[in-house]
């Protein structure tokens, strides 16, 4: 089942382009923050990620205000995804699931605007942000104060549902989850960057094969040249052999696959070219 795709940037940091592929060069890259919306035929408006938001602005956890300091980020007045959203006619209650990468604050920092919505993320993720102390919390970049207090309630572990393959090809991401049960947007495990990482992918109206990549890789070159990070960037990693891994995964399927569009969420090339593709198909 084919699904409608609009790309959304969310705030957007910017940060010296070598920390990330580890190459020495010179310059600032801006990398965005993504969310991906999707209209789906019976399950209306289904968000993958939420981007930044007022929470992390608001919040005195102290992890935020090293967080703010350390990677600080600029969301314009009007950006959040919930303005964004209701913008474009879609008050936040209409958004019934929420389908988490992982919970850093760039991913989950609008989380607290959409109080109505059904949250799928990795029981692994939601186990870490539970049962992590407040030490390791700062070194996980994990902000509780981003996160309802019913977001138990509303957890849908991506364990529970489907397990499917997304089709041939896939290499080592070949069992995904599939959220509603129709095929229509199917969760991937892309181990390595934070705890129970995942991926979603999905076929577009215009008939497009989309991995949202998250954070499995900062920019498409990462993947493409398997670029690994400096020390720094490192550090927030949560196993960085697993990282590794699905780099290389990811540099295989783009060989194996050269059809699918691999959008990591801060690379502003892979956005950009796939919001053109969009736009121009629909148009
Ligand atoms: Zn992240």
């Amino acid at each position: 089942m084919r699904v409608r795709l609009e790309l959304l940037t969310v705030g957007r940091c910017r940060h010296p382009a070598c920390m990330v592929t580890g190459r020495l060069e010179p310059g600032r890259v801006t990398f965005p923050a993504l969310v991906g919306r999707m209209t789906h035929p019976s399950r209306g408006t289904v968000l993958f990620d939420t981007g930044y938001g007022a929470a992390l602005e608001r919040s005195a956890d102290p992890v935020a205000r090293w967080y703010r300091r350390l990677l600080p980020y600029r969301l314009a007045p009007g950006e959040a995804c919930v303005h964004q959203l209701a913008a474009a006619g879609v008050p936040a209650e209409q958004v019934r699931a929420i389908v988490l990468s992982h919970l850093h604050p760039d991913h989950a920092g609008g989380l607290t605007d959409f109080p109505g919505a059904e949250l799928y993320l990795s029981r692994a993720a939601f186990t870490a942000l539970a049962t992590t102390g407040f030490r390791r919390c700062g070194r996980l970049g994990l902000i509780r104060d981003l996160f309802p207090d019913d977001l138990a309630a509303r957890l849908r572990p991506i364990e529970d549902c489907r397990a499917v393959s997304p089709g041939p090809g896939w290499g080592m991401f070949d069992r995904g989850a599939d959220l509603f049960g129709d095929g229509s947007l199917i969760a991937v495990p892309l181990p390595g960057h934070a705890a129970g990482h995942l991926g979603l992918t999905l076929e577009t109206e215009q008939g497009r094969t989309v991995l949202l990549a998250a954070d499995a890789a900062w920019l498409s070159c990462c993947y493409r040249d398997l670029l690994e990070p400096l020390l720094p960037a490192r550090a927030f990693l949560d196993d960085y052999r697993a990282y590794c891994s699905t780099l290389r995964g990811l540099h295989d399927l783009a060989r194996c696959r050269p059809d699918i569009a691999i959008v990591p969420s801060h690379c502003q090339e892979a956005i950009q070219s796939l919001q053109r593709e969009l736009h121009h198909e629909s148009a």
